[in-house]
């Protein structure tokens, strides 16, 4: 097992009451609130999380509020955060919670494991920081500075390493102040040991780092080679009938799914190609117009879109109809399509 320093807890906790940053999850904690930032800042950054944070809490303040909830309603406020298995799975074990544990969050690592969407770290974070009991949550920040702690050879995408690394911080808790632990080693992270270079100077580990002491912290921690992402064209469109703009309900399973956006097909449509699709849709295709290219980003994938924007003299029920004030209020389309989103 890896050898951390032996007085994380001593350097770190001082360090952190002087510098721990104030944020929103961080007053008046919760369990639930502490659930939900930890899933909010998974594939988040911390700024862009905050004002959902807030706009979340403000709707749903409860889990039974977020239970009670339907299904369009999470995903509308989680719309623009990507990612919406997130929001998914807090919905739906949100009613578990309900169901089996009256309405608050077990304060049991293992029973929060088993609900969907929390992992190891999860269920880390919210045992650690929300009930104060000595359990890591090992997320990419924490594991850098591990890395680097140590100058770990092995690397951290590996699941075995992860592993070794939460039990070895395992043995450094404190017997108090779990969750000031767990949440100093998350901003040591994020703001003095980040990716790149780190500010050794600056950080209350430095005399116990052996990156650091290597005089090239950066370094660490070793990653495995990223496997390219898949690149896929596709052709989305802006159907307008009588100042409506049809929008498609995706399928429940896989990306997206479940959210709302402009019918799209694969393949980099030209002119022709593109009313022939709007009119085997039904649309009766009046007039088409460019509308711009765009590119979104997902994990393994790349969408290199081409829209067409299609005035249409039928508006066949496939699709649904929408005004932009019915948009606003009730259909979560995703940030793949704001450059199109944007035009409507
Ligand atoms: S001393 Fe430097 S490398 Fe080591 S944990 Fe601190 S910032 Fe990171």
């Amino acid at each position: 097992m890896e050898k951390l320093p032996k007085d994380l807890a001593g350097l770190l906790l001082p360090w952190y009451d002087g510098h721990g940053r104030d944020l929103p999850w961080r007053r008046d904690v919760t369990p639930y609130r502490v659930w939900v930032s930890e899933i909010m800042l998974q594939q988040t950054r911390i700024e862009a999380a905050k004002d959902y944070f807030l706009r979340f809490m403000d709707a749903l303040p409860t889990v039974a509020d977020l239970a009670a909830a339907d299904e369009q309603t999470v995903l509308k406020l989680w719309e623009g955060l990507g990612y919406y298995a997130r929001a998914r799975n807090l919905h739906r074990a949100a009613k578990l919670i309900v169901e089996n544990y009256g309405g608050e969050l077990p304060a049991d690592s293992k029973a929060l494991r088993a609900l969907p969407g929390i992992g190891d770290y999860t269920a880390g974070a919210i045992a650690s920081i929300a009930f104060d009991l000595p359990e890591p949550a090992v997320d990419g920040n924490v594991l850098r500075v591990c890395a680097r702690l140590t100058c770990c050879p092995d690397s951290v995408g590996d699941q075995k390493v992860k592993n070794r690394f939460r039990e070895a911080l395992r043995q450094r808790y404190p017997a108090e102040r779990c969750g000031a632990f767990t949440s100093a080693l998350m901003e040591l992270g994020e703001t003095v040991c980040p990716p790149g270079t780190p500010d050794c100077g600056g950080c209350p580990l430095e005399k116990v780092c052996a990156g650091a002491q290597t005089g090239h912290p950066a370094d660490w921690p070793v990653m495995d080679e990223k496997r390219p992402r898949k690149i896929q064209n596709r052709t989305v469109f802006i159907l307008e009938y009588a100042g409506r703009v049809a929008l498609i309900q995706r399928p429940d399973r896989g990306l997206l799914a479940g959210m709302w956006e402009l019918p799209n097909v694969e393949g980099d449509l030209d002119e022709t190609a593109a009313l022939c699709q709007a009119d085997a849709w039904g649309c009766a295709p009046e007039g088409l117009a460019p509308c711009g290219r765009a590119t979104h980003i997902f994990t393994h994938l790349e969408w290199h879109m081409t829209g067409w924007r299609v005035q249409c003299g039928a508006a066949p029920d496939r699709f649904i109809w929408t005004t932009a004030k019915e948009r606003a209020a009730r259909y979560p389309v995703p940030s793949a399509f704001r450059a199109y989103k944007e035009q409507l």
